[in-house]
Order: C-alpha cells, then sequence, then structure tokens
C-alpha cells in the first residue's frame, strides 16, 4: 500500500441486536472484555484452567525471547485426554461425539466412549508401526471418522501430524511431506466427492516415488477401490487399528510440545508450514468455540463444513468442540451432491443448532436459489458462523433471513492459520452485528488497524490490520524456517504481528477486513480495497459473486477489472454490464467504478474456498497465469480464458 491509506467507501447502517434469550443465558458476557482488559495474561491463565493439565502450569506467558513466545511453559497435559478421556470420566461417555454422514448417504455415530477406545487403538497402531513422541505423521484422508481419531492419536503419543488436502496432487503431498520429514503416512483408498469415488492412495504412491524418507502408509478402506500395494511399507486401517487393545494410557507432554504443522492455503504465495503447540493453542481453541458459538454441550448440534485439511477443520473440528465436549456432524462430501439441498437436508435430519461455514458456500447458495433452503426444516439453528474471507454485507443479509430465520446471529470470525484460533468476531450474546464487519477483538486479544508508519488510525479510517500482544494458540514459527517466521510477520511494524490483511476502523472503532494487503487497489493515487467493490457488486440483483483486482493502467496507476458471475435468473448482456458499473459508482463513488467487466461462470479458488485474485490479474494484464497448484480445480483457469475475448 502507498502512503495513502486505504479509502473510507461502504457504508453499512443496518444493525442486529442479540436476541433477548440468548444474550439472557450467554456462556459469555460483556464482563469479559472488562475483565481481560484489566489483566490479560490472568485472564488467559484462567481460561487454560478449562482444560485438565497432569501439572498446572505457574507460567503464562515466556516473552523473554520475542518474537518466539511460550505459553504456559511449566504446564503437562495430554491433548487427546482433554478432548475425549475426561468427558467419558466426567460421566458423558453415552453422548454422541460424532455424527457422520457419508456423501452416498451413509452414516456412523460415534459417543466419546467410542472415540476413546478409537484414539487408543490408533494411539498403539501408530507405536506399534515405529511412531514416537517428537515424530512426524503426514495425514491424507477423505472428511471421514478416521481423520480426527488420527489427529487425535498422534496428539495422545506426541507426534505432531501434518494434515494435507485430499484434493491437493502428489508433487503438492511430497513437497509437504518432505518439508515436515514424515515417517508415516495415513491415508485411505478414496474417498466420495461429487457422487463418486475419488481416489488418494495413488498420489501417495506417487508421492513416494519422489520423497524419502517414509517407513510406512497406513491405510483406510472407505470406497473399496483397487490399490497398488507395496508389501512391507503398507498396511490396512482395518487389519492393523481394529485389532489393537482400546486401553492406551495417555502420558503428559510439555504444554509447548508440537501438537502440528499445518501449511497456509497458499492464497497469496509459496504456502507455509505454520507450528502449533499444545497447551496454548488447545486453551484458545477451546475458549473461542465455548465463547463465540455460545456451546451448551448438552443440547447443542454443531455443525462446521470445513474441511479437516484447512485450520478451520483443525481448530473447530477437532480440538476446539472436542475439548469442550460438543456433538458434531461431520459430512464427508460436497453441497450438491445428490441434490443442491444437501446441507439444509443435514441440518434438518441432525438438528443442527450451529452451523459454520464459508462466505464462498453461502455466495454460491444465493446463486443456488432461496427456494432451496426453504424446502427444509431449518428451525433448530440458532447461531450461524462466517469464516474465510470477508463476507459481503449481502451474503450476511441472506444467510441471516434464508438460514437463520432472519433472526439468527452470525457471527464472522477473522482469523488465519497462523492464529491457530479466531481472533476478531461478535460475540452472540453481547454483539449488536453490522453485516459485514468482524467488530470486535476477542476478550484476551488485542488487534488495531495502523498507518504505514505503524501508528494507530482514527476512527473512521484504513490501514493495515496488526496483532499487538501475543496470544495463547499463536504460531510459534514456520517450520524449520525461523528467519521467514521474523520476515514474514514480525518485520513490517516493530513488535507488532502484520497479518497482512488490510482493515478499517469504523466511526465505533469496530474493525472491517478489506482483503489481502496484496490485493489493494491503486487508482488514480487512491487506495481502494478489492473486497469493498465486490461488495458492491454481489449488493446488485443480478450478482451471484464476484472478483476484483487492479490492473496496470496508463493513465489511472491501475484500472479496477471486476469479473462477475451471474444469480441463475440474470442476462449477460452490455445493458447490464453499464447498470452494473453505475450501480458501484452509486454505492462507492465514481472513483470506484470498475473500468472493465467480465462476466465469467467461474472464479479460480483455492481448496479452502478463497478467491485466488493474483491469478486473475494474470489475465487482466495478460500475462502467463501463475502458479496454480493449490487451486481447487485447475482446470478452472482455461475455463474462465476460454470465455474472455482475447482483447478488449
Ligand atoms: P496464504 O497465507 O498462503 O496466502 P491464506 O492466507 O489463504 O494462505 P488461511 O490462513 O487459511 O490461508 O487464511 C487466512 C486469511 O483468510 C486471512 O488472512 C484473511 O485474509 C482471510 N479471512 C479469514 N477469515 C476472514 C474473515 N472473517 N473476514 C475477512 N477475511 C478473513
Ligand atoms: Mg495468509
Amino acid at each position: 500500500m502507498s502512503n495513502e491509506s486505504l479509502a473510507n467507501l461502504l457504508k453499512e447502517e443496518r444493525r442486529f441486536a442479540p436476541p433477548a434469550e440468548l444474550a439472557a443465558s450467554a456462556n459469555v458476557t460483556a464482563d469479559a472484555y472488562t475483565r481481560a482488559l484489566e489483566d490479560r495474561l490472568a485472564f488467559w491463565a484462567e481460561q487454560a484452567r478449562r482444560l485438565d493439565w497432569a501439572v498446572e502450569p505457574t507460567e503464562t506467558l515466556d516473552w523473554s525471547n520475542p518474537p518466539f513466545a511460550k505459553w504456559f511453559a511449566d504446564g503437562r497435559l495430554n491433548v487427546a485426554h482433554n478432548c475425549v478421556d475426561r468427558h467419558v470420566e466426567a460421566g458423558h461417555g453415552d453422548r454422541v461425539a460424532i455424527h457422520f454422514e457419508g456423501e452416498p448417504g451413509d452414516s456412523r455415530t460415534i459417543t466419546y466412549a467410542q472415540l476413546k477406545d478409537e484414539v487408543s487403538k490408533a494411539a498403539n497402531a501408530l507405536t506399534a508401526l515405529g511412531v514416537t513422541t517428537g515424530d512426524r505423521v503426514a495425514v491424507y484422508l477423505p472428511m471421514i471418522p478416521e481423520a480426527v481419531i488420527s489427529m487425535l492419536a498422534c496428539a495422545r503419543i506426541g507426534a505432531a501430524h501434518s494434515v494435507v488436502f485430499g484434493g491437493f496432487s502428489a508433487d503438492a503431498v511430497a513437497s509437504r511431506i518432505a518439508d515436515a520429514d514424515a515417517k508415516l503416512v495415513i491415508t485411505a483408498d478414496g474417498g466420495y466427492r461429487r457422487g463418486k469415488p475419488s481416489a488418494l492412495k495413488p498420489a501417495i504412491d506417487e508421492a513416494l516415488t519422489k520423497v524419502d524418507g517414509v517407513q510406512r502408509v497406513l491405510v483406510v478402506r472407505r470406497t473399496g477401490q483397487q490399490v497398488a500395494w507395496t508389501e512391507g511399507r503398507d498396511v490396512w486401517w482395518h487389519e492393523l487399528v481394529d485389532t489393537q487393545s482400546p486401553e492406551h494410557t495417555a502420558q503428559a507432554h510439555d504444554a509447548e510440545q508440537p501438537l502440528f504443522i499445518l501449511y497456509t492455503s497458499g492464497t497469496t504465495g509459496k504456502p507455509k508450514g505454520i507450528l502449533h503447540t499444545s497447551g496454548g493453542y488447545l486453551t484458545q481453541t477451546a475458549y473461542t468455540h465455548h465463547a463465540v458459538f455460545d456451546l451448551k454441550p448438552e443440547s447443542d448440534v454443531y455443525w462446521c463444513t470445513a474441511d479437516i485439511g484447512w485450520v478451520t477443520g483443525h481448530s473447530y473440528i477437532t480440538y476446539g468442540p472436542l475439548a469442550n465436549g460438543a456433538t458434531q456432524v461431520i459430512y464427508e462430501g460436497t453441497p450438491d451432491t445428490p441434490h443442491q439441498g444437501r446441507f439444509w437436508e443435514i441440518v434438518q435430519k441432525y438438528k443442527v443448532t450451529i452451523l459454520y461455514t464459508a462466505p464462498t458456500a453461502i455466495r454460491t447458495f444465493m446463486k443456488w436459489g432461496d427456494d432451496i433452503p426453504a424446502r427444509f426444516d431449518l428451525s433448530s439453528l440458532r447461531i450461524l458462523g462466517s469464516v474465510g474471507e470477508p463476507i459481503n454485507p449481502e451474503a450476511w443479509i441472506w444467510y441471516r433471513e434464508h438460514i437463520g430465520a432472519g433472526k439468527t446471529p452470525i457471527v464472522d470470525t477473522w482469523w488465519q492459520t497462523e492464529t491457530g484460533a479466531m481472533m476478531i468476531s461478535p460475540l452472540p450474546g453481547v454483539t449488536h452485528t453490522k453485516p459485514g464487519s468482524a467488530q470486535r477483538p476477542l476478550p484476551g486479544i488485542a488487534a488495531t488497524v495502523v498507518d504505514d508508519n505503524a501508528a494507530e488510525v482514527p476512527d473512521g479510517s484504513g490501514g493495515y490490520l496488526v496483532l499487538t500482544e501475543p496470544w495463547p494458540s499463536m504460531l510459534r514459527t514456520v517450520w524449520g524456517d525461523d528467519q521467514r517466521y521474523i520476515d514474514t510477520y514480525w518485520s513490517r511494524f516493530e513488535g507488532k504481528y502484520f497479518a497482512g490483511d488490510g482493515a478499517k476502523k469504523d466511526q465505533d472503532g469496530d474493525i472491517w477486513l478489506l482483503g489481502r494487503v496484496d490485493d489493494v487497489m491503486l487508482v488514480s493515487g487512491h487506495n481502494i480495497s478489492t473486497t469493498e467493490v465486490e461488495s458492491a457488486l454481489v449488493g446488485h440483483p443480478a450478482v451471484a459473486e464476484s472478483a476484483v483486482v487492479g490492473a496496470t493502467d496508463a493513465t489511472t496507476g491501475q484500472a479496477i477489472v471486476a469479473f462477475v458471475i451471474l444469480r441463475g435468473t440474470a442476462t449477460p448482456d452490455d445493458d447490464l454490464v453499464t447498470d452494473l458499473r453505475n450501480h458501484v459508482g452509486k454505492t462507492l463513488g465514481p472513483i470506484a467504478k470498475p473500468k472493465q467487466i467480465k462476466i465469467v461462470a467461474e472464479l479460480p479458488k483455492t481448496r479452502s474456498g478463497k478467491i485466488m485474485r493474483r491469478l486473475l490479474r494474470d489475465i487482466a494484464e495478460g500475462r502467463e497465469v501463475g502458479d496454480t497448484t493449490t487451486l481447487a480445480d485447475s482446470t478452472v483457469m482455461n475455463l474462465i480464458q476460454a470465455q474472455l475475448p482475447t482483447t478488449d
């Protein structure tokens, strides 16, 4: 960004108070902010006591060697014991931990007592395969219970997992296995996606011709597909794990024991191997899940639709919810298999009360039409969450109206792989929500917006989002590359964590996320956020989704180019394009009018659903398209190019 701070274009005046009943019985009330402000470390020490420690920590934060933090460093605990065994010991063994829904319609119910047995057997199996404390295990699985069981089994024995998206190519898997130096890979023959079995093991077989160090491959049988078999290396889960003893004594590990390595989505560049550890991470994932979703473990049914290969799956499927003893739904497949109402059918079937999904999914549901969710009984829902990208105000309103019956609070949660847990979000029983704003740092979190000189911007202005104090679930480093950790996050503004996102503070001091700093456009000397222009476009009734980029322009420095997906009923003609340009001009001001609008059928997205604007910038500037390896569907770029005239 240049010295000109981000223009503050979007005006959004709608406000929604928390439902009275929810506010009256909320897990967390406004006094949490006050207590955390008075003594932040005491607040986090109090939250750490939600966990069961083998050795209680006496020290909260060690920040003597910044930016390398240690939290609860003299405490010892077992993460898997906290997520499973202690709930059984507390008499909740019969409570359902996981309602698994397979894409073909098969289902499985796993209670906490059963989960304890499964995790114990898997931990015994890992030990039998020679995995010990401090090793790394790569996990390449579909969204099946064995994914969660594998992660917890690793945690139980103190081995760090590195989960890799089931959709990634052999090369992407190979580089992640090599970077983490994994000793074991856990995979499956395949999983179900879009109505058919999709193979996984061949990618592992190919990856392992390219990297050394992996001694054994543990294979879950999910689809029954034919698989190649390497004797002495490969072993079936049902032959090894299912025959183990369900008794396993969980040893305590240091609070700073590595829990996992996870690579960022690669939206802006080469993925980074983010390292998370145990005690601080579990404290903050458990606390935020309790506070932001107001989870009542006896009565709620929680569903996070993320993939386990994304940080949201780690923190808000495996660790946070299970640490809190939640009952949750895990769904294997895609939202349109076998029909576009599949999500709503699942909500109806399990009476889901808390739903956590991504803006990309919400905009897709908007495109499919209001009539689809209207066919199902969604009255069990009481809280809706959003994560992954800025949520456009119109998508937020659609979510509340059509999924939340016009009454459920929406929690727009800002965080990153690096932060490990939610950082900025409304609290459903406290916050008067604003469509499109993540609003306030959670209790115990210090975040603000600064200008180029690291000075806090006044209310009503934009700049860079920074975190000004360490937090328990923060990344500890980039795996094997401390210097990259320092350079990427702690060098831009002295003593502050640079998140890489643009943001503004409104007149109330609430925070609005404006997209990646790398994506901010500079038009005639003004910094304009892609998010605001996209939100203006999505606010037009003909538009379902849009992605905006700045392309080099001789007169204005950069010119705004918008890629637009229309809603089902709209006709793509010149009149519509003119109308859309004028609509943006009217909503945000003439400076934000796109120079070009390109109507397309698809947008390039990462497997976690984020739009990769850098690829669209390549197209807009007529360059060869850059690295597409983390795209969910690599054919999308060809499709977009084929749809566009070569010059215009
Ligand atoms: P890479 O760093 O490799 O480009 P990535 O940033 O896409 O990958 P993640 O850690 O999964 O990988 O994504 C975090 C980013 O997602 C945030 O920095 C932010 O840009 C965006 N994000 C997440 N939640 C929200 C939200 N509620 N509002 C706005 N943006 C969000
Ligand atoms: Mg990032």
